[in-house]
This record gives C-alpha cells, sequence and structure tokens, in this order.
C-alpha cells in the first residue's frame, strides 16, 4: 500500500502539467469539450483515489488491530503466545504484500520491524515461562513450610482436647509444643512478608550511622540465645567507632540478626562467634565468622536461595525458614553491595560484606 501511495504521488506530479497544459489547448477549442475533459478527469481521479483510500484503510486496519493486540498488558504465557501469533500474521500479510512490490524500501523496513519485535516477544515469553515456573515453586515450598508447623499445632491442641488437658504430667508440653510452633509459624509469615516487600523494590531510608555501634548493640541484643550454647561472641573492630557507613540501619540490623543467628544455630556449644570490621578504600567492610558446622562446598553457591538448606530436617528444626540468607543478599543488593562466603566442611564458616564509608 505504501508502495502505491508513492507511487500515486509521482503519478499526480508528473501527469499534472500533462492535464493543465491539455485543458488549455481544448479550453482555446471548445468550451463543451474542456467541460467534458474537466469532468471526465475528475471522475477518473476520483475512482482512482477511492480505490486507493480502500485499500489504505485495509491497511490502517491491519496496523491498529495489530498496535492494539500488543498494547494489552502481557501476564500469562499464553497472552505472550497471542502476541507472537499476532505479530507472525503481519508479517506474513506484509510478505504478502511485498510478492507486488519486490524493491519498496518501506515494506522492507516494516518486516524488519516485525522480525525486531517477534525476538523480543520470545524473549518475554521466555522470561514469563521461567518466572511462573518460579512462582509455582514458590507457593509450594510456601505450603510445604507451613504445613509442618500447622500440623504440630493441631497434634497438641487434639491430645489436649482429647483429655490430655486434665493430666498435669504432660499438659503443659503439648501446651509448650504448640507454643513453639506457632512461633516458628509467625517468624514464617515475618519473613514471607520482608522477602516479597525487598522483592517489591522496598524503599531504604539510607544515612550515615556508626557501623561498631550498630553491631555492639545487636550483639547485646542477641547474647541471650549465645548463652544459652555457651558462645563466645566477641567484636573486633579495626575501624574507630566514629567510622561510619551509608546505608539503612534498620534493614542492616536485620542482616546482621540473621547472619548471627545462623552462626549460633549452627556452631556447637563453646564454639567461638567472630565479627570484625576494617577498611579498604572507600568501603568498610564486615565479617562474622564462625568455628560451627561448616557448609559444604557444592552447596555454597545456593545457600542464598529462597529455602535452600544444606541439612533439610536440621534447620528445620533449629526453627529456621530457609528464607534468613535470602532476606541478606536482597538487603545488601538494595543497598548496590553483595555478600561472599567461605566456608570449611566441619570447621567453620565466614560471611562478610561492604558498605560505603
Ligand atoms: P535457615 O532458616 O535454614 O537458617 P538460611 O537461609 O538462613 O535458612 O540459611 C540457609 C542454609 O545455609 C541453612 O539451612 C544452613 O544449612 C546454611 N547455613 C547458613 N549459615 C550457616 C552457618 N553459619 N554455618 C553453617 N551453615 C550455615
Amino acid at each position: 500500500m505504501i508502495n502505491k501511495i508513492s507511487y500515486g504521488y509521482k503519478l499526480i506530479l508528473f501527469s499534472l502539467p500533462v492535464f493543465i497544459t491539455t485543458a488549455l489547448i481544448i479550453y482555446t477549442i471548445s468550451y463543451t469539450a474542456f467541460v467534458v475533459y474537466a469532468v471526465s478527469v475528475f471522475l477518473i481521479s476520483l475512482i482512482i483515489f477511492l480505490i486507493t483510500r480502500r485499500d489504505f484503510i485495509r491497511l490502517s486496519d491491519i496496523f491498529q488491530d495489530t498496535s492494539y493486540k500488543l498494547n494489552e498488558s502481557a501476564e500469562e504465557t499464553e497472552d505472550y503466545e497471542e502476541k507472537i501469533q499476532t505479530v507472525i500474521d503481519i508479517t506474513d500479510r506484509f510478505t504478502e504484500i511485498r510478492k507486488n512490490f519486490s524493491h519498496n524500501k518501506d515494506i522492507d523496513s516494516i518486516l524488519r520491524s516485525t522480525q525486531d519485535i517477534l525476538s523480543k516477544l520470545h524473549n518475554e515469553l521466555n522470561t514469563a515461562k521461567v518466572f511462573k515456573v518460579n512462582r509455582n515453586e514458590f507457593l509450594g515450598n510456601v505450603a510445604h513450610e507451613m504445613r509442618t508447623p500447622i500440623f504440630a499445632i493441631q497434634l497438641s491442641l487434639e491430645t489436649l482436647v482429647d483429655g490430655a488437658i486434665h493430666d498435669d504430667n504432660v499438659n503443659m508440653d503439648f501446651l509448650n509444643k504448640a507454643f513453639n510452633q506457632s512461633n516458628r509459624l509467625k517468624n514464617l509469615v515475618d519473613d514471607l512478608i520482608n522477602i516479597s516487600r525487598l522483592e517489591a523494590g522496598m524503599k531504604l531510608s539510607k544515612r550515615y550511622f556508626s557501623i561498631n555501634g550498630l553491631i555492639t548493640e545487636t550483639i547485646n541484643e542477641l547474647t541471650g540465645i549465645a548463652k544459652k550454647k555457651h558462645l563466645n561472641v566477641c567484636f573486633e573492630p579495626v575501624i574507630k567507632d566514629s567510622t561510619l557507613v551509608f546505608g539503612d540501619s534498620e534493614r542492616i540490623k536485620q542482616v546482621l540478626i540473621n547472619l548471627i543467628d545462623n552462626s549460633v544455630k549452627h556452631t556447637p556449644e563453646r564454639g567461638n562467634i567472630k565479627l570484625a570490621t576494617r577498611k579498604e578504600d572507600k568501603n568498610v567492610f564486615i565479617s562474622i565468622e564462625d568455628t560451627g558446622a561448616g557448609i559444604p562446598e557444592e552447596d555454597l553457591p545456593r545457600i542464598f536461595e529462597r529455602f535452600y538448606r544444606v541439612d533439610k530436617n536440621r534447620s528445620r528444626d533449629m526453627g529456621g525458614s530457609g528464607l534468613g540468607l535470602s532476606i541478606v543478599k536482597h538487603i545488601l543488593e538494595l543497598h548496590g553491595t553483595s555478600i561472599t562466603v567461605e566456608s570449611v566442611y566441619g570447621k567453620g564458616t565466614k560471611f562478610e560484606f561492604s558498605l560505603p564509608s
């Protein structure tokens, strides 16, 4: 069609002087012949215009139809498949049109654009497919994680209802079991809320703060759980207390809590947990090192994944949601930094991250 229009313009451009000259000659000969000539030219032009216009409308319909379908937002993989089909259809139609206008640059450029759109849509489709698989896997994991504590609470309450409530030897045990499991459920839900907020791109409230101060405050809050296992928790600040780092102190505290909590959980009684800060260029490095169980080398690349646990049952029994390190990774990513891990299985683990100073 574009070809037809450009040919139409050329035709008008070249034929207009011919028509005008002919009209002037006929006018000098006979007025009636001039009128007949003018009316005929007008009618022929009108017919050509109508034919061309019909084609033009048909082509614009293709564009309208296609852009309407492409502009609709795609959420499911089926939506992408529909869009891809729409672009394939328009490509086929233009390939057909090109057969009649083989040297038309406009049609060639339209076909190149449709190829670009097609490859972009294919990429988006692949991403949507991966997203769908991840989402389903995530939902499956959440259901699985919730089922265990809910089942345990149900069992304890059922035993109490069935009569154990009147048995003073066991009733407190069952109540405590139900209470502990409800705490586990609450921690899981809290972590899920945290992770969904972080993944939605939670806004950080960044400011300068003393990292030594924050580490000391966090250790003080966690000494209770460390003392239960007679763990020696120490802090070796190489930097001055007045050294400030830039970040969201509340979120960084969450990072410290998760890392220290993991060290406490995975370090046997009377073991050591050492926190340290050091400065390199314009960054402060914060490390947490323990003399705990360590992590096998093959598991190291996966420990930051959601719900990934090295020893599935043991970690679950320790009350972990399997989301702790994933939350740590997300928070540090939002700060534009990352975390490293070194571990020797059976000897201990060291996590380290940095913040701008
Ligand atoms: P969890 O809630 O199970 O602790 P995390 O995401 O915090 O989940 O940790 C993932 C897994 O990484 C844990 O299940 C554990 O196997 C391993 N892990 C994390 N920190 C340590 C550590 N300090 N020592 C040994 N293993 C660890």
